[in-house]
């Protein structure tokens, strides 16, 4: 009764268009479900987005903190503005990992005459930068003259 009155059906009404109008309903229903099944994937979609575009607001406060300085003859890595006179001689973040989302320090891997190697433990780059290691010619004083062999 209630059902044909929802519907505006008149009570006393054919048995063919009651089972039909209920069908349609039950169609309906689950449409419905359907919909809500859908709404409910859409509301988890938007809760991963929120905490995804969270994450990047992080992660981009974090780049505005750091500046791209040249350390070397074409090397490149990221230091902090904040402390940026006194972090001159590190630490030095990789360019290519910061790039990537991720913080390396680079670290002191070799020295050279006139420069040192730093590598980043995580992508293995390897960066030049000048120090102040002079080649030094050195003299040893000899006991015997240079050609006495001879
Ligand atoms: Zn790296």
């Amino acid at each position: 009764m209630e059902f044909l009155k929802a519907i505006g059906l008149p009570h006393g009404a054919d048995k063919g268009v009651i089972n039909a109008a209920k069908e349609q309903a039950s169609q309906l229903q689950e449409a419905l479900y359907a919909a809500k099944d859908t709404i409910g994937a859409q509301k988890d979609r938007i809760a991963s987005l929120v905490e995804q575009a969270k994450a990047l607001e992080v992660r981009i406060s974090q780049r505005e903190e750091y500046v791209l300085e040249p350390i070397g003859p074409g090397a490149f890595a990221y230091i902090r503005k904040a402390a940026h006179d006194a972090q001159k001689k590190g630490p030095w973040l990789c360019q290519p990992c910061f790039d990537d989302g991720k913080q390396s320090v680079l670290q002191f891997s070799k020295t050279d005459w006139h420069r040192d190697a730093y590598k980043c433990p995580r992508c293995e780059a390897i960066l030049w930068v000048p120090n102040n290691n002079e080649m030094r010619a050195q003299t040893a004083s000899l006991t015997r003259g240079r050609f006495d062999d001879f």
